[in-house]
């Protein structure tokens, strides 16, 4: 089975990768450009909805971010496709939205780097966690196998294999046996059975 990288913005040159590129495989308007008008592409062929979210750091206003992030989330819902979240120090308003909207559609917040109490209410709200090489330790080990993912998003350092090797190791389990369960995670956020293309 191979390595899955559940986002990334680099297409892999290594064959035992099945990757979610992001503006090939999804397509979403990031929160850094919610000011730029995109018109809504065909999405049949799109895994997921994203990356979009909220970045109190960068980009536009809030208000528009929000704004641009709710149209984001109906295309999720209306399309049936699943969502990969960018948010960074904006936890209590994606949290808000979510008891707001009551999605069917599962959300992923990509690239997470909180502490184990922001992880305990993204749980808690049945959120996927997706981790790279750079992540809190303590809610890595925190964080159950069927809410986990990993990613390499624009991580040009370390391979997918290697971030794989790490997770496995500090949750001590097998590699193997982590690869089968991201597999798991894959079909059922991504609707998808994982194949190589
Ligand atoms: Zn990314």
């Amino acid at each position: 089975m191979p390595y899955i990288d559940f986002h990334t913005h680099h297409v892999p040159t290594a064959t035992d990768v099945i990757a979610v590129v992001d503006g090939r495989d999804t397509w979403g308007i990031h929160p850094w450009r919610a000011d730029t008008i995109c018109p809504v592409p065909d999405l049949w062929d799109k895994l997921a909805i994203g990356e979009c979210g909220l970045d109190a750091l960068r980009g536009p206003s809030m208000e528009l971010q929000l704004q641009v992030f709710r149209q984001q989330i109906a295309l999720s819902e209306a399309n049936r496709k699943p969502l990969v979240i960018h948010c960074v120090k904006a936890l209590d308003q994606l949290l808000s939205l979510r008891r707001e909207l009551h999605p069917k559609m599962p959300w992923m917040f990509h690239g997470f780097r909180g502490k184990p109490q922001q992880l305990h209410s993204l749980l808690a709200a049945d959120f996927f966690i997706s981790f790279g090489a750079c992540h809190n330790e303590e809610s890595l080990c925190l964080c159950p196998l069927e809410r986990l993912m990993i990613e390499t998003d624009d991580d040009e350092v370390h391979p997918i294999a290697e971030i794989y090797n790490n997770v496995a190791d500090k949750k001590g389990v097998d590699v193997t046996f982590l690869v089968n369960s991201m597999a798991k995670n894959y079909r059922f956020f991504y609707q998808k059975e994982p194949h190589l293309t």
